[in-house]
């Protein structure tokens, strides 16, 4: 049985001294890992299959002729599951990305980077898409390997352009429906329609776009975890001893080395055979401890398994588990530290849910107009000249009516009863009026109702000027 710290003093330091991607001379250290297999390789192809239906469906998914979800930042127009948001909304929008932040804080604590191995776009791309087609194409690593070494000859050559044009038109293809996440799938194929010249720029926009996945699925590939991704570079901090990582056992497999007939008794389970080392896509030792690279993908746990199943021994020398559970056996605490997030996280999550249930369908704006008091008008009256700017957040053009209580004053329209298309803005200007002896102070309030097809849908405070008759 080995301590952590003996486990930290009997393993090579020297992995901290490079990074397994970059060579001696300081150039890049193209990986070729093997290809996985076994039960959770499986059930994270099943996964990554449903994911990619859903990634490749949400787009032509309508609600009343609009998209289900559209991420319009130039037009800063936002439909989630068939809600329309703009700009007014900024606050639910924070506070929306504050909940995902502290989410993905809390999910860290607990579980590790098991988002990264099994919903984490990048990875689904990578190891689901672009290496099934790269082994599929090339072959399996020592293939890959003797591909790579060849002199540049027909073959090489037919290889190369090949796997290229095909990693080009997937890259296409994502970038066409990155776009209609962004523009919508309506707007993508009326594009198509009107052709590349009518849409020079859109196009221009879609080759950049193209050219990026292509250079990250066929080139930069787990460069963009290791060096690119914020995420991977906070779990310094967020991972403790009780967070559930893919670990080694090294309490069972140390001392590693090959079994001699004659001494099966004083080697721990792990016969030092690489295998976890050859299928890791980020190319580390998972036995040298939880590493910044590890993006648990869980190809080290599949290769360990067949290994241990060879040798008839237990499975799960490599598994999802804490360093306190490979230490001391001990199970998942909910530490103070998870309380503390929970009660945060369950806080803000409310008070979004209550931001989204008290949510205006027209988002208003009333001003009283710029450079302007107030009017004395005929007949005993005073008079302030408002402008309204309103946001129709719905999917159907609205007749707007404005009114205050009889006692306090009325209200006129300048201009015909404002219909406020829908998904667009309108800017009423209107006037209201107060008898003189009823104004008692030079400056007082005022609450505006704003209907729409009779009924209420929001009121909006404001105060009104006057000179003092009484
Ligand atoms: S696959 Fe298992 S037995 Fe082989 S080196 Fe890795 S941890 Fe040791
Ligand atoms: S160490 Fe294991 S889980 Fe981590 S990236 Fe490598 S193969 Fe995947």
């Amino acid at each position: 049985m080995i301590s952590a710290k003996e486990h930290e003093q009997v393993i090579d330091q020297t992995f901290r001294d490079s990074v397994a991607t970059i060579n001696q001379k300081g150039k890049r250290n193209f990986l070729f890992p093997k290809k996985p297999k076994g039960a959770l390789y499986n059930k994270r192809t099943l996964a990554s299959v449903i994911y990619l239906l859903v990634f490749f469906t949400l787009p032509w998914i309508k609600v009343n002729g609009e998209p289900f979800i559209m991420l319009n930042v130039l037009k800063r127009k936002f439909i989630l599951f068939g809600q329309i948001f703009g700009p007014q909304d900024f606050f639910i929008f924070a506070l929306g990305m504050i909940t995902f932040i502290v989410f993905i804080i809390l999910f860290t604590v607990v579980f590790g980077r098991v988002f990264c191995g099994w919903a984490c776009p990048q990875t689904i791309f990578m190891e689901m898409v672009f290496r099934k087609i790269e082994y599929w194409m090339d072959g399996d690593f020592h293939k890959q390997q003797q591909l790579n070494a060849m002199p540049w000859n027909a073959f090489k050559i037919r290889k190369r352009l090949s796997k290229i044009i095909v990693f080009w038109l997937i890259s296409f293809v994502i970038a066409n429906y990155f776009m209609a996440y962004l523009i919508s799938m309506d707007e993508v194929l009326r594009y198509v329609d009107d052709g590349i010249s009518a849409h020079a720029g859109t196009f221009s926009a879609l080759l950049i776009f193209t050219s990026v996945f292509f250079f990250v699925y066929y080139w930069f590939r787990e460069q963009v975890c290791i060096v690119v991704c914020p995420y991977g570079r906070l779990q310094g901090v967020l991972l403790d001893k009780n967070s559930i990582v893919v670990a080694y056992d090294y309490v069972r497999g140390e001392p590693r080395g090959k079994v001699k007939s004659n001494d099966p008794e004083t080697k721990g389970d792990c016969i030092d055979c690489k295998a976890c080392v050859r299928v890791c896509p980020t190319g580390i030792d998972i036995r040298n401890g939880t590493q910044l690279e590890c993006i648990n993908c869980t190809a080290c746990i599949d290769a360990c398994d067949e290994i241990m199943d060879s040798l008839d021994r237990p499975r799960n020398l490599i598994r999802y588990a804490s360093e306190n559970n490979i230490a001391k056996k001990e199970k998942l605490k909910i530490t103070t530290r998870i309380k503390a997030y929970t009660a945060v996280l369950l806080l803000i999550v409310s008070a979004l849910v209550a931001m989204l249930a008290t949510r205006d369908s027209v988002d208003i704006t009333i001003l009283r107009t710029q450079g302007m008091i107030y009017q004395q008008l005929p007949g005993g009256y005073t008079g302030n000249l408002y402008s309204a700017r309103m946001f129709n957040k719905t999917h159907r053009d609205i007749l707007v009516d404005l009114s205050i209580p009889a006692e306090e004053g009325s209200i006129e329209i300048i201009g015909k009863q404002p219909l406020i298309e829908k998904e667009n803005y309108a800017v009423i200007t209107f006037l209201v009026k107060r008898k003189n002896e009823n104004i008692t102070q030079r400056k007082s309030n005022l609450t505006i109702e704003i209907r729409a097809e009779g009924k209420k849908i929001a009121t909006q405070k404001t105060t009104f000027i006057g000179p003092i008759h009484s």
